[in-house]
């Protein structure tokens, strides 16, 4: 652990393919959290820098809608090559200002690069249907892009949360495909011979993205821009607005935005939601979590355990699916192996952004939220079972934001460090005599991102996973996170989620396109030529 060797940074918005100073006076430190150093200065965009981002989005039309379908794969698959080729710079950025091990942020950028992957493949992925619904009247749809969307993304990974969003938005509106004509290019040969069918590019609306990083970490997202230009994005179609509420609130408010997409606290992703839908926008606001593991007598000891450690101490347990509660079922005598292999293995955990070991927790005001909660559960009688709150002195003159593993076993179920989201490497953990009551517990938490559980045996498995009030749920898998095609979201009507839809996969194809459903009616042709299937010279 070095410090920053980087001098300081002014950072710029990227607005139609310029970096360009802000009208704001107004900027942030954004300082590394395993040091304190100072890395860089982030600008508070004012409304005016938002209505200046979001006209170079809504110009860069004619140059994004001028390219064919396969120019505009092509363009996503370099910058998959390139993210590729360059993953360790960016993970060693991801490192310097979000404070996570190599190891994980490696993983940042994979993962992030993964969804580019799926992207690549929407041209395939978004084609419409087509089918006769009665008579001579067919139907067929297809999916028009958006137009300007807005992305607003939280500190804890830097690159994957924005790459959740940022390729499908600007690839959606590559593939508005219907299938217009057969080979025969004889409208009513569609609903004749549908195997012969061709399929034709109308190119009618494309999706252009105006993303605001978090103010916490947004040398990433700047240094991507170096990414976004080489593999050939034409300037405006990706754009960059940094800032916190009023650029937000301005994004959102601003009349040619026609979707945002929002991942952070639960408290903001409400009113991020309430504001979108009072205008009428499409938007999906991903919340907070409370995500409840729960071990049965049969679980198996040492790989539950392992599972359990990465889950709520990875990524100093900043993670939306970290687990936060162990719920332990059985007597407390036959599910003490489990807790004692949980506590043996966190304690090993070193300090560090080395493989292996964990890293700093993102500021100050997390830390001293943090420790506030252990010490609220040590009022509330709970007892702490691995302190972590002894990496402030095993690191104390080296700065940073250091707190270590920590395990706490509570009385009473009801303790706030049971209830609310921590978002930090702690992990509550509860005794209960029946599986019933670890669902109750599951089931009246506020929060709807994930949960697991640990078995052996299928059934249990199988009743769990249909009891659980969670959209993510895993079967020893203590991060269940879904990878494309399958869609990342959390529970509609808890507070992990608000708005439509899900994040990725199907979920953002659907979130990012508009459906267009065209009903036909042809009268079957009455001259001899134009009679599919019969011989002309007959
Ligand atoms: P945050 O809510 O503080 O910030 C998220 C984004 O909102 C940032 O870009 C920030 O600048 C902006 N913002 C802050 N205040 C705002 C306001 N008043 N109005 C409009 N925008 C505002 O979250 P964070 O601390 O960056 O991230 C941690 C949180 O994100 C945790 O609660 C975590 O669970 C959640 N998270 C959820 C998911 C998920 O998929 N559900 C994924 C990652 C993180």
């Amino acid at each position: 652990m070095t410090d920053d060797p980087l001098p300081q940074t002014i950072i710029h918005n990227y607005i139609h393919g310029q970096h360009v100073p802000p009208t704001t006076k107004q900027y942030l430190p954004v300082l590394n959290p395993t040091t304190s150093t100072p890395l860089a200065t982030v600008p508070l965009s004012t409304s005016t820098d938002v209505t200046t981002a979001i006209h170079a989005a809504h110009a860069a039309f004619p140059a994004w809608s001028g390219r064919t379908v396969k120019s505009r794969a092509g363009i996503l698959h370099r910058f998959h090559a390139l993210l590729r080729q360059h993953a360790h710079e960016f993970a060693e950025c991801i490192v310097r200002e979000n404070g996570k091990n190599i190891t994980e942020a490696l993983a940042d950028v994979a993962k992030g690069n993964e969804t580019v992957e799926y992207a690549c493949s929407l041209p395939q992925l978004m084609q419409g249907k087509i089918d006769r619904v009665s008579g001579e009247v067919s139907c067929r749809d297809r999916r028009d892009a958006l137009g300007v969307v807005v992305s607003v993304v939280p500190f804890n990974f830097p690159l994957m949360v924005p790459l959740w969003t940022l390729p499908i938005a600007v690839v959606t509106g590559n593939t508005v495909r219907g299938w217009i004509g057969s080979s025969d290019f004889y409208p009513n040969a569609i609903v004749q011979n549908p195997t012969r069918v061709v399929q034709q590019c109308l190119t009618v609306w494309l999706s252009k993205i105006v993303l605001k990083p978090s103010e916490k970490v947004p040398m990433t997202m700047n240094k991507l821009t170096t990414l976004f230009e080489q593999a050939g994005f034409p300037p405006g179609v990706i754009n960059l607005v940094h800032g916190t509420s009023e650029a937000v609130e301005a994004l959102i408010d601003h009349p040619l935005v026609q979707a945002v997409t929002f991942v952070g606290s639960s408290p903001i992703a409400r009113l991020v939601s309430e504001r979108c839908h009072a205008l009428h926008k499409r938007c999906i606001a991903l919340g907070g979590a409370k995500n409840h593991l729960v071990a049965l007598p049969d679980c198996h000891v040492e790989s539950a355990a392992a599972d359990i450690v990465v889950s709520y101490a990875g990524c100093a347990g900043q993670r939306c699916m970290a687990a936060s509660v162990l719920l332990v079922v059985g007597g407390k005598e036959s599910s003490e192996a489990l807790v004692r292999a949980v506590v043996e293995k966190a304690s090993r955990i070193e300090p560090g952004t080395e493989p292996g070991k964990m890293g700093a927790v993102i500021d100050g005001a997390s830390h001293a939220k943090i420790l506030g909660y252990i010490e609220q559960s040590e009022r509330d009688g709970a007892e702490i079972l691995l302190d972590g709150r002894s990496w402030i002195e095993k690191m104390a003159g080296r700065g940073g934001n250091w707190i270590g593993p920590t395990i706490i076993r509570h009385r009473n179920k009801m303790d706030r460090a049971m209830r609310e989201e921590i978002f930090g490497p702690v992990l509550s953990v509860y005794h209960v005599d029946t599986w019933q009551e670890a669902i109750e517990i599951e089931n009246s938490n506020p929060f709807g991102n994930a949960a697991a559980i640990y078995t052996t045996n299928g059934g249990s498995a199988e009743w769990f996973c249909s009891r659980f009030r969670a959209a993510m749920l895993g079967v020893n898998i203590g991060i269940p996170v879904p990878r494309e095609p399958f869609s990342f979201g959390g529970l509609y009507g808890t507070k992990s989620k608000y708005g439509d839809m899900d994040i990725t996969g199907d979920g953002a194809i659907e979130f990012f396109t508009n459906r267009i459903k065209i009903t036909t009616k042809w009268p079957a042709p009455s001259a001899p030529e134009y009679t599919v299937g019969v011989d002309q010279e007959q």
